[in-house]
């Protein structure tokens, strides 16, 4: 049953209409409170929306245990939401929404039709039905002397008074679509420990040769390998003017990021005949070639021409191309050095935000209370498969019970 604006219930503001925000909404909208969510933008859940342009990868259809993983060191702090929403109870809410869902190639989960505006237009609609309140073009601002919210709307300054406030802002990636960091200085202010936000699912710059980035920039990488250390990943990147990016990088990002803050470099191998033991292409590589050249006989006997060759052509010099065992172990793991992370603008996702220390076990902030938080402004980090929308929808879940908790307590920490 839809509550009226000005009504005797207690009043929750949700700042950020994203996946977290609007799962927050979703929680709080269950009790007897009236709920609105506000939003920069001239519409909600814009990066939802994106993500959906390249295949809405929902959650993942691994076992549990696995998938528990994938958070790392926030493992522990993340497990309470994930297990009160895992990834089979998202499937069956999103399927609430009239939305059929499969599981894909490496188990990830995707909407049938694979996009995210259906799923957002089933769920708004839903949310309305149920009475909360949208407003967007709503930027928060942080809050007044005495403790009502901020925000420039059209009609110009605005403060609201909110008994409780999820904040749901995002990380700092892809800033066109709203969520761009400006709150870490609004809650470092009031003393709340952020760690600084870092760009994760990254690209990574390399110093190209004038000749490779003109020749080559765009150009997909088939059918390698990546290695750092202990963690290896199969797939396809992209060269870029910069550098690189692609599926098997962001998988290695977080180490190879971190490694770079470090030592200022870090070294990731490629293998571009995964598929291929060394044995054999030492093989091939030394079979008598004649009068024909190498590239000749690179294409002819191991398939490796185009951008594999030109790759080749940047690590090793003119003599060390006709050295067969270098030639043959470069192929097999062929060294980038990469000189630092693309910016965070243009990471799929943000490592940092506020820290969990800073959070009780329903995400209030201890310094703030009745101040919630959720989603990726949260300080951790996840592998592209599903696992960032996953943990931002069981977060918001967990931010929106704990708030009408806390209002069910008459807005007191129990003791
Ligand atoms: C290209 C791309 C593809 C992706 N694909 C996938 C995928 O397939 N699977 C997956 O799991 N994840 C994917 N992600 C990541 C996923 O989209 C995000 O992790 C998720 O949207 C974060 O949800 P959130 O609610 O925490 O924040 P957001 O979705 O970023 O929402 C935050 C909202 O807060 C608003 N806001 C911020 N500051 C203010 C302010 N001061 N005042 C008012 N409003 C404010 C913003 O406008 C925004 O609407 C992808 C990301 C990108 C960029």
């Amino acid at each position: 049953m839809p509550i009226p604006a000005h009504s005797p219930f207690p009043t929750v503001a949700i700042v950020g209409g994203g996946p977290a925000g609007l799962m927050a909404a979703e929680a709080i909208s269950q009790g007897n409170v009236r709920v609105d969510i506000y939003d920069a933008m001239p519409s909600m859940g814009r990066k939802l929306l994106m993500a959906g342009k390249g295949g809405l990868n929902i959650t993942h259809a691994e076992a549990f245990d696995v998938f528990l993983t994938r958070y790392g060191a926030r493992r522990a702090g993340i497990e309470p939401w994930l297990r009160d929403f895992p990834p089979d109870a998202l499937r069956e809410w999103v399927h609430g929404l009239g939305i059929a869902t499969f599981v894909g190639t490496s188990n990830r989960v995707f909407p049938a039709d694979m996009k995210a505006a259906p799923l957002l237009r089933a769920w708004l609609h839903r949310l309305r039905e149920r009475g909360v309140g949208f407003h967007v073009r709503h930027r928060w601002h942080g809050w007044d002397a005495r403790g009502d919210l901020r925000f420039t709307a059209p009609e110009g300054e605005r403060t609201l008074h909110a008994d409780a406030l999820v904040l749901a802002l995002g990380g700092g990636s892809w800033p066109q679509l709203g969520s761009d960091g400006t709150w870490v200085a609004l809650l470092a202010q009031r003393g709340i420990e952020v760690a600084p936000l870092r760009p994760a699912n990254c690209g990574f710059d390399i110093a190209w040769s004038h000749f490779f980035r003109e020749r080559f920039t765009g150009e997909p990488v088939k059918s390698i390998a990546t290695t750092f250390g202990d963690l290896h990943k199969q797939g396809e990147c992209v060269i870029t003017g910069h550098g690189i990016e692609g599926g098997p990088i962001y998988a290695l990002s977080a180490a190879l990021r971190d490694e770079i803050a470090r030592h200022g470099q870090a070294v990731l191998h490629l293998d571009l005949l995964p598929d291929w033991p060394l044995q054999r292409v030492q093989k091939e590589v030394s079979h008598p070639r004649g009068s024909r050249s190498l590239s000749s006989h690179l294409q002819s006997r191991l398939g490796l021409k185009g951008v594999k060759a030109g790759l080749l052509r940047e690590a090793l010099n003119a003599e060390q191309m006709h050295d067969p065992a270098l030639l043959a172990r470069t192929i097999k793991s062929l060294p980038l050095h990469l000189m630092g992370t693309r910016p965070l603008s243009e990471a799929i996702s943000t490592a940092g935000g506020v820290a969990f220390e800073a959070l009780d076990e329903r995400l209030m902030l201890a310094r703030l209370p009745g101040v919630f938080c959720a989603g990726e402004m949260l300080d951790w980090e996840a592998p592209t498969g599903g696992y960032l929308l996953s943990a931002c929808f069981a977060s918001g879940l967990a931010a929106g019970k704990g708030a009408l908790d806390w209002l069910q307590h008459g807005g007191q920490t129990p003791a």
